[in-house]
C-alpha cells in the first residue's frame, strides 16, 4: 500500500466519531477472511497455511463461522480433522500464529505508523478533530511512535481528552436521568450511543491477538 492510499484511508475513515484505525484493521481482515473462504475451496496454499497455524484462534474461528459457509468449513476442518487424527498422541509441532491475527498485527502497525506520520499535516489533523476519536490503545500507540517533543504531540492529547470529556459527561446525564427526579429528561442523540461507545473506546479490539 502507498502512502497517499493509505493516509486517504485514514481520512475517509475518520467520518463515523469512531476510532479509524480499530475500523481499518477490522476492514481489512473482513475483506481477508472473504478470501480465504473463496481460497479454501480452490487454493491448496489457503489450505496448508490452515493447516500450519491449526486452524484460526478462537475470536477469528467464530468470526469466519458467522459467514455461514458450510463448503468451505467442511475442506479445511476435514483436512484439519485428518491431521490431528494422524497426530494423536504424538509430540506437539510449534503452531504458526493464526493468519488473520498476523494480518491484523500488520496493519495495525501500518495505520498507526502513517496516522503519527501524518498529524503534522492540517488537513489530516482536523479531520480527526472535527470527526473522529482515537480508542485508547490506539492513541498509547500512536503517541509511542511520536518523540516526546514532536510539534502536534500535545495539541493530540489535549484534543482527544476534550472528546473524551465530552463522552464523560453523557456517561454522567445517563446516571443523572436515571435518577427518577430527572427520569422525564429526554436522552440526546450522543446520550443514546454514549455507553456503547466507551465500551468500544476502552476495549482493546486486538486483545486476541496480542500474547
Ligand atoms: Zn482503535
Ligand atoms: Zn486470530
Amino acid at each position: 500500500m502507498g502512502k497517499d492510499m493509505i493516509k486517504n484511508e485514514l481520512m475517509h475513515r475518520m467520518k463515523y466519531d469512531k476510532c479509524p484505525i480499530c475500523g481499518l484493521v477490522e476492514k481489512r481482515s473482513e475483506s481477508r477472511i472473504e478470501s480465504v473462504l473463496k481460497g479454501a475451496v480452490t487454493d491448496t496454499d489457503t489450505r496448508r497455511e490452515f493447516l500450519d497455524s491449526e486452524g484460526f484462534c478462537k475470536h477469528h474461528a467464530e468470526r469466519v463461522l458467522r459467514r455461514k459457509q458450510p463448503l468451505s468449513h467442511a475442506i479445511l476442518y476435514g483436512n484439519l480433522l485428518e491431521y490431528k487424527m494422524r497426530r494423536i498422541g504424538r509430540e506437539k509441532f510449534r503452531k504458526a500464529k493464526c493468519r488473520f491475527c498476523e494480518l491484523e498485527d500488520e496493519s495495525e502497525k501500518i495505520y498507526v505508523y502513517w496516522f503519527a506520520k501524518s498529524l503534522t499535516e492540517a488537513a489530516f489533523f482536523e479531520t480527526y478533530k472535527e470527526q473522529a476519536i482515537l480508542c485508547t490503545t490506539h492513541l498509547d500507540a500512536v503517541l509511542r511512535k511520536l518523540r516526546k517533543k514532536h510539534p502536534m504531540r500535545e495539541t493530540l492529547i489535549e484534543t482527544t481528552k476534550e472528546k473524551y470529556d465530552a463522552l464523560n459527561r453523557d456517561l454522567q446525564e445517563i446516571r443523572r436521568k436515571y435518577n427518577y427526579k430527572y427520569a422525564k429528561e429526554a436522552w440526546t442523540n450522543s446520550e443514546k450511543e454514549a455507553w456503547k461507545k466507551a465500551v468500544r473506546l476502552l476495549t482493546d479490539q486486538g486483545e486476541h491477538r496480542r500474547k
